[in-house]
């Protein structure tokens, strides 16, 4: 294994609400390690949801440290948060949380724009990553003109279009049907497999497990064990990558290509 990526130490959250306290997570320790997919598998209310939060730094913990890259991001300011997350991070989330008035390019371009890079630059980026997510006829489809699957294949773009050293999914199969959960998966693996990106993923189903290289079982807050996958399942690449060459599209977004099989998922 390569050295660590993300270093978790005594990580620990308590959430207080009125009198309530609920221990989300009791002291977590874990490395997860450049290019590797990890899988945090646990059921509903188990904390995994909360820990991947406070790797994106989304969340302060109560107690603990997480360094990603040798940077210790519990002890970063809102701001640095904000500039650590647009350079390092990607985030795919269940319900894909895309912006609804915008279109496809518009969405996936939205990280380019944070990150200061001029129009032309961040729509060609966007189009070629949509292309390579199958979605070359979807371009100026806004999110309700789309499939569930569709939707999180513009998900999948947004995470990666900046190319992010880590990207975090959060059940990213949860909303979808078992079809479309293999078809966004094999999106997934091979999009972070192919840059040697690190995934990680929270999920409640089993199924997930056999992409990741290690999966990480949380129970009431704590790892219970974590399994090691010797020869982690790489799914073909759908065959829609294959069937939208990007210079073509560039030319002619719109009309270029039939429409790949399986983009009506
Ligand atoms: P999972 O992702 O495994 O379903 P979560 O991390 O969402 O689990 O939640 C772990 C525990 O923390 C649950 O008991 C949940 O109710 C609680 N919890 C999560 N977020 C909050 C919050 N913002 N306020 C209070 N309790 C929370």
């Amino acid at each position: 294994m390569p050295k660590p990526l993300i270093e978790i130490r005594n990580l620990r959250k308590v959430y207080r609400l009125g009198s309530e306290k609920t221990v989300a997570l009791d002291c977590i320790n874990l490395d997860i390690y450049d290019g590797e997919i990890c899988c945090l598998l646990g059921t509903s209310g188990s904390g995994k949801s909360t820990l991947l939060n406070m790797m994106a730094g989304l969340e302060k913990p109560t107690k603990g440290t997480i360094s990603i890259d040798g940077s210790v991001i519990t002890q970063m300011n809102e701001k640095k948060l904000a500039m650590f997350r647009q350079g390092k991070i990607g985030f795919v989330f269940q319900a894909y949380n895309l912006l609804p008035s915008m279109t496809a390019v518009e969405n996936v371009a939205l990280p380019l724009m944070f990150l200061g890079e001029n129009r032309k630059s961040r729509n060609q980026k966007a189009k070629a990553i949509l292309n390579a997510v199958g979605l070359s006829k979807h371009m100026l489809h806004k999110p309700t003109q789309m499939s569930g699957g569709q939707q999180q294949r513009v998900g999948i773009a947004r995470a990666f279009v900046n190319t992010p050293r880590i990207v975090f999914a959060d059940e990213p199969t949860g909303n979808l049907d078992s079809k479309t959960t293999l078809e966004v998966m094999a999106i997934i693996v091979n999009m972070a497999r192919k840059r040697n990106q690190t995934l990680v993923i929270v999920t409640h189903d089993p199924s997930i497990a056999r992409y990741a290289n290690r999966v990480v079982h949380i129970l009431d807050g704590n790892i219970q064990s974590i399994e090691e996958n010797a020869e982690p399942y790489l799914p073909p690449e759908p065959e829609l990558i294959d069937s939208a060459p990007e210079e073509k599209t560039k030319k002619h977004p719109r009309h270029a290509h039939p429409k790949p099989a399986g983009t009506s998922a």
